[in-house]
Formats: C-alpha cells, structure tokens, sequence
C-alpha cells in the first residue's frame, strides 16, 4: 500500500480528547480540556432552535448570512473602533480551528517562514506544516511569559510571511500589552509581514487586564487577519461557530481557503449567534467577572494546597508550577496521576511545545461551577495528604 500523509501519520491524537478520555474512565472531574460546564445564554439557544423552523436551512452563502457578517462588522466598531466591512471584510467559519487554518492557507505559500510562540495550541504547527510553511519557533518565558523581544527580533527574515499571534494565550492565560503590541507592530511593518490573530479569548479577560486586537494600532488594519469564536464568547464550544475579519484584499483569498475547507456553516447557529453578538456590554462584562471570581477561586486553592499559580490575566486557563511537589515523574506523568487517582484531570503544559518542552507545567481549566472547582480542590488535597500516592501512574 502507498503511504499515506506523512505529517498527518506522524501527528498524535490531541491532547484535550486524550485526557477527556481518561477523565471520563476514571469519573475524574474534567479540568483538562477547556469547555464550560454549563451552557450558554438560554436566549441564543432559543433563537438557534426556532431558527431551525423557519425554511432556511439549505445552503447559507460563503462568507455567512448577512446577520451575522452584520454583527461581527458591528461589534468590531462597538468594541474596537474598527471598521470592518461586512460584505468584503467577514468570513464566517466552523470554528476558530477552521478560521485559523482558512487564513494560513491564504497567505502561506511552501517555504514561507511563519513565526509562532511557545507554548502554542495544538493545531498551529501542524497546519503550518501541511501547508508547507516553516516554523519559526520563539518562546515565553515563565513566569511572567514576556515577550523575549531580542528572540523576536531575530526571529524576523526576507522569508518571514507571517506570525501568529495568540492573545489572550492558551494555555498561559497572558494577554499582550499595549507596549508588546506596538513592539510586534513594528517588526510587522518592517518585515512586511501579516499576523493572524487568534483572540478567540477576546472577552474572556480579567481587569486591570484588558484585549487589544493588534489590528487596532497603526498600520496593522491591511496586515491582520482577526479571529473570533462563538463557542468561547457565548459558552457553546459545541456550537463550533468562528468568525474571521480583516481586510477586504485578505478576507477574499480567506474565502476561497473557506470554500475548499467547509464552504458553510449550519445556518440557524449562524442566525442566533449574529443575535448574541448584540447583546449589551453588560452580558459580555458579566461573563469576563463571573470567569475572574471563578479563577480566583481555583488559584487561591490550588496556591492553599502548596502548587504554585502563574499569574493569568485571559483565557479560561491558570497553570501551575509542580516542581516544588517532589512528584516522581513529569507534567505528563502528573496529569495521569491526578485523574486516576485524585479524579481530577488536567493538561500538561509540554503539549503546547514543538520540542524540548518545559516539564512542571501543569494547566487547570476554571471554568467550572464553582462546587465542582471546590469538590476538584477537595479531591486534590486528599490525594496530596496521601503521601504514599505521590507516584507516577502506571
Ligand atoms: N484557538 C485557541 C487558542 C483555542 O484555545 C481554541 C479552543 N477552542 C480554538 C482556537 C478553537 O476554537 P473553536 O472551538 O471555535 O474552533
Ligand atoms: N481549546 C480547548 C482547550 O484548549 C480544546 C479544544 C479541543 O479539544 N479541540 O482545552
């Protein structure tokens, strides 16, 4: 038999469904992979179902319905200032994985350098990769995860096309300052280079934190392609709804990469997200505070039980430090550990590295309820009273 794909033979199953997995066959309560816990706003779901009843369920148009390139035109206005076109400047996706991959396959042509940052979600590479594109690897460093910008710098060449830029960032909870920003702005602009954006934690941060799209500073509106993701700004991660905005130049190739991938997305979840992007600010303040309280609860507890938690200002994420524990093992090893024997599951941190990846990070997901964040903090001090139980998992 001829062989098949070879990068996509060598690409392991991801992470988050491998420790789903083992969540579920030990009855652990799921901190690994990033998913609300309960559901989204009862009136977007509404609006979903009646939308299924109307006589409009065949093919939507490329790009998305109307509504809903209206509404992420609008909300760019209304939180940002920026002026998008919804006829020319909006992609609707399925999913912010789809939109990421949609924008490498507009702009990468084979042999072009794309510069990421360590660590980096799971799908970056490996569609860079297939894209023929070559990575170009710089890395955060922990704690604080500042940009190492002498490494940036660097990092830049006549064949770089791209970065990506991962802001607020999974899984370290960083969320670029004004200063970064404006520093990778400039390198944009010298280099001649484009970002695509991945914010799809856009409204997920804490104050005095605060997003600022890249695309808003000066000269980066024609470089930047903008991601957003209903699943993560409407806590329906099932619902598998992203949306792209950018140029009108950009977001034309970004449509043609759309056709090939998907070509749409189901309508009626398109219809009643394009109502959920109109919200008032209050729905969207209210779901950044309630995820700030429930941070809070898991690093105050965890930081209580001797882990130590790097600061996490977005995201749905805060990852601790387990070096301090004495545990026989790696993050990975430690991650096994906890689901099978405290029954609580977690992401190690090493996932998120192309090679030689640090191994005493150890990611938490706080979006929880919050008697399941303090029942996982009840089970994690029992395991750790338990000295005997300080070893690796078979
Ligand atoms: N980017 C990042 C950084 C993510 O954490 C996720 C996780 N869901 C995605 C993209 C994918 O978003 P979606 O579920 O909308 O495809
Ligand atoms: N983004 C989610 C996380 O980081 C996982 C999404 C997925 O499983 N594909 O946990």
């Amino acid at each position: 038999m001829q062989p098949v794909n070879h990068l996509l033979a060598q690409t392991g199953t991801t992470i988050f469904t491998v420790m789903s997995a083992l969540a579920v066959r030990h009855g652990a309560i799921n901190l690994g992979q990033g998913f609300p816990d309960t559901e989204g706003p009862a009136d977007i779901i509404q609006a979903a179902a009646d939308a299924l009843q109307d006589n409009r369920n065949q093919y939507p148009p490329l790009t998305g319905v109307p509504e809903l390139r209206q509404a992420v035109a609008a909300a760019n206005a209304r939180f940002y200032g920026l002026n998008i076109d919804p006829d020319g400047g909006v992609v609707v996706t399925s999913g912010a994985t789809e939109a990421i991959t949609a924008c490498l396959m507009a702009l990468i042509n084979p042999g072009d350098e794309v510069i990421l940052i360590e660590p980096l979600y799971d799908t970056y590479l490996p569609v860079v990769k297939m894209l023929g594109g070559v990575p170009v690897l710089i890395r955060l460093a922990p704690p604080d995860w500042a940009l190492p910008r002498a490494a940036l710098t660097a990092a830049f060449s006549p064949r770089t096309k791209l970065l990506l830029l991962n802001s607020p960032m999974n899984p370290c909870g960083k969320v670029f300052t004004a200063d970064e920003l404006g520093f990778i702005a400039g390198l944009l602009v010298r280099h001649d280079a484009y970002a695509v954006c991945d914010e799809v934690y856009e409204h997920l941060t804490f104050a005095p934190a605060r997003h600022i799209p890249l695309m808003t500073l000066p000269g980066m509106a024609e470089r930047c392609l903008r991601i957003g993701s209903a699943g993560k700004t409407f806590s329906l991660t099932g619902w598998k709804v992203g949306y792209i905005s950018g140029p009108n130049a950009l977001c034309a190739v970004v449509a043609k990469a759309h056709q090939n991938l998907t070509f749409t997305t189901a309508p009626n979840l398109q219809r009643a997200v394009a109502l959920g992007l109109q919200k008032p600010d209050a729905y969207f303040a209210g779901l950044a505070d309630e995820l700030r309280a429930k941070r809070d609860i898991l690093a105050t507890g965890l930081a209580a039980l001797g882990l130590p938690v790097l600061p996490t200002d977005g995201s749905y994420f805060l990852t601790t430090d387990i070096s301090a524990l004495g545990f026989p093992g790696d993050d990975l090893a430690f991650c096994q550990s906890i689901t099978a024997q405290a029954r609580v599951a977690a992401i190690p941190v090493s996932a998120f590295y192309a090679a030689d990846p640090p191994k005493n990070f150890v990611r938490f997901a706080f979006c929880k309820q919050d008697a399941v964040l303090a029942e996982a903090l009840a089970r994690l001090n029992a395991w750790m009273q338990s000295a005997k139980t300080l070893t690796a998992a078979v």
